[in-house]
């Protein structure tokens, strides 16, 4: 009897082990009819977690304009934040069907993970105090003490080519960087123009702070995808077209980008070679 019921309970066991298994199986979506979505927290007009909970942002209506295309409500999403460094892996991972997040398509990131898009054009750019002049181009910041965020392409860049004399400073996310600048720590932050509008147009750095104005680089957002998917690629091509000319992609341009008075780019041409 007593050997009877210490099988049955591993049998439970079992089956639960099992189950939990076959729930977690790492594709980003699973059977209860949720889609786990990658977007970042912290950045103003492009993706942000308010403190009531909620979620605002460029690449937020994107992506859940995308979602409802393949299928998935709103209330259905599930967000999952998606650090500059960690996008590969959440993606590689399954922990994420798709990242939306302020993501540049690049030739090193394509060895390990599929876009779609691209869906915006944003140019590197940066953040100074509002009553420094000494910045006035990129190899100003030969002298100065710089901050990004580690595993974006800015922080890359200058490194490799606009000013491999800075001190270059590399923090897990951009809002680190502000604090920093704020207080005299940091001298300039660099990364996309649109991020960079969004946190200096925040009520609390009102005044505080200043965009440079310069073109640094392309920045090409697209929606990162496992590697391989061709066919979730499609559906999201298809999406992102749709947003486009049904008048939605325009929607939320002036809806999150209005408050900042970024000027972006029009939108780029879909699916041309990312
Ligand atoms: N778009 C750049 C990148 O993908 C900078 C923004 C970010 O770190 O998310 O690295």
């Amino acid at each position: 009897m007593k050997l009877r019921k210490a099988s049955a309970a591993s049998a439970t066991v079992l089956v639960l082990a099992l189950t939990a298994t076959a729930c977690g199986g790492g594709s980003g979506s699973s059977d209860d009819g949720k889609i786990t979505i990658g977007i970042k927290y912290d950045q103003p007009g492009v993706g942000l977690k308010k403190p009531d909970g909620t979620f605002a942002g460029f690449d937020v209506d994107v992506a859940t304009y995308v979602a409802k295309e393949l299928g998935y409500a709103a209330k259905d999403i599930e967000w999952k934040e998606s650090p500059s460094a960690e996008r590969e892996n959440l993606i590689a991972n399954g922990d994420v069907k798709f990242v939306a997040a302020s993501y540049t398509i690049n030739d090193e990131r394509k060895k390990k993970v599929d876009f779609a898009g691209p869906y915006l054009l944003a140019h590197q750019d940066l953040l100074v105090r509002a009553d420094d002049n000494s910045i006035t181009k990129a190899s100003d910041l030969n002298s100065k003490k710089l901050c990004s965020v580690t595993g974006s392409t800015p922080a890359q860049n200058v490194k490799e080519k606009l000013a491999p004399d800075a001190d270059l400073q590399q923090y897990g996310g951009y809002s680190e960087c502000l604090t920093g600048l704020e207080n005299k720590a940091i001298d300039a932050v660099t990364t996309d123009d649109d991020i960079l509008a969004g946190y200096a147009s925040q009520k609390e750095h009102k005044g505080k702070f200043k965009l440079v104005g310069l073109k640094l680089s392309d920045e090409p957002y697209g929606i990162g995808l496992k590697k391989g998917d061709a066919d979730l690629k499609k559906k999201i091509n298809a999406a992102l077209t749709k947003m486009v000319s049904d008048g939605s992609w325009d929607k939320a341009v002036k809806a999150n980008f209005g408050p900042s008075g970024y000027k972006n780019e029009p939108a780029p041409k879909i699916d041309a070679g990312s």
